[in-house]
């Protein structure tokens, strides 16, 4: 960003240019920007009603921090949901956790913890020891099924995450060069819970880039992890991903906001897919599962 770049509404001193939708952007208009396409992804999408109960996944990094303090500025019934899961490398969850506490103590926000060392006498890299899947298969499903049972037991009517648009992306061109269609059919910014311990689940900065998310965070003075990604993302396929569609985007802005934005206005012919016939309930938690025992469970046991 150049120094003597300029607003292109009122000619102040820019922080930011976007340049997939050409916009050079002062603070001012762009908090004004950022907050409106929030509203703007509500409303499109139905994301939110204004008397619902809104349980917000925090993990202390910018995005979740961000869709917490923008939901907040837009009135809405915002809890948190931190989960501790235990990762000592990097001191991730003790820091993140401190920083998603204080976030919580200084916005009046109440804030729901789950410490798996407490709750279950086991941490997230210990479980993927003891399994045959990679540490972060494990923590995807630990962090699914914990967001579930909390959203369910406390009786919030939504259950949001900062996912943003580089997000979206880069797991849409995951799922398709995998042709994983029952993951395609399910990517949406609004899943409607398919089961009945199953709260819908929103996705409200999906329109909105990293670089988007990380500017609202420090126009608003926001302490977040500055090294958002856990230790074990390292190497991980999903950065490869993201690193490539970033080369594209350099190369011609916009691609992804379109190619995220046409396969919205075209997923309806995915929703088929969605195989939901072998689903029964787990018989441990009750939770949606394909097999006798959810896999939350089974990784619980063998812990
Ligand atoms: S990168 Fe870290 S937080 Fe993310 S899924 Fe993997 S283990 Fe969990
Ligand atoms: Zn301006
Ligand atoms: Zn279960």
């Amino acid at each position: 960003m150049k120094g003597k770049m300029r607003c292109t509404k009122c000619n102040e001193k820019a922080v930011i240019s976007i340049r997939s939708r050409h916009r050079i952007l002062c603070e001012k208009h762009f908090l004004e920007y950022f907050i409106n396409t929030v509203e703007q992804t509500i409303r499109k999408y139905s994301l939110i009603k204004k008397k619902d109960k809104v349980l917000v996944a925090v993990s202390g990094g910018k995005d979740s921090l961000t869709l917490c303090d923008v939901l907040l500025k837009l009135g809405y019934d915002v809890s948190g949901l931190y989960i501790d899961l235990g990762i000592e490398r990097q001191r991730y969850s003790k820091e993140s956790r401190r920083k998603v506490e204080k976030f919580s103590s200084v916005k009046g926000v109440e804030l729901n913890i789950v410490d798996l060392k407490k709750e279950y006498g086991v941490s997230v890299p210990l479980l993927a020891r003891r399994s045959p899947r990679s540490v972060c298969s494990v923590c995807g499903i630990v962090k699914r099924h914990e967001m579930n049972r909390i959203a369910f037991n406390n009786n919030y009517d939504v259950l949001a995450t900062g996912h943003n648009l580089d997000d979206e992306v880069s797991v849409l061109m995951s799922n398709l060069l995998h042709w994983n269609f029952d993951l395609i059919s399910r990517q949406s910014p609004r899943l409607e819970g398919w089961h009945p311990k199953l709260s819908l689940k929103v996705k409200p900065l999906c329109l909105l880039t990293e670089k988007e998310t990380a500017m609202y965070a420090i126009t608003n003075d926001i302490d977040y992890m500055l090294y958002d990604e856990c230790p074990f993302s390292e190497g991980s396929t999903s950065i490869t991903i993201k690193e490539a569609l970033n080369r594209i985007e350099d190369r011609s802005p916009s691609t992804k906001l379109y190619f995220y934005t046409e396969f919205l206005k075209h997923r309806s012919m995915f929703e088929s897919l969605h195989d939901r016939s072998r689903v029964s309930d787990c018989e441990v938690c009750g939770f949606p599962t394909t097999s006798k025992k959810c896999a939350f469970c089974r990784i619980i046991e063998r812990g």
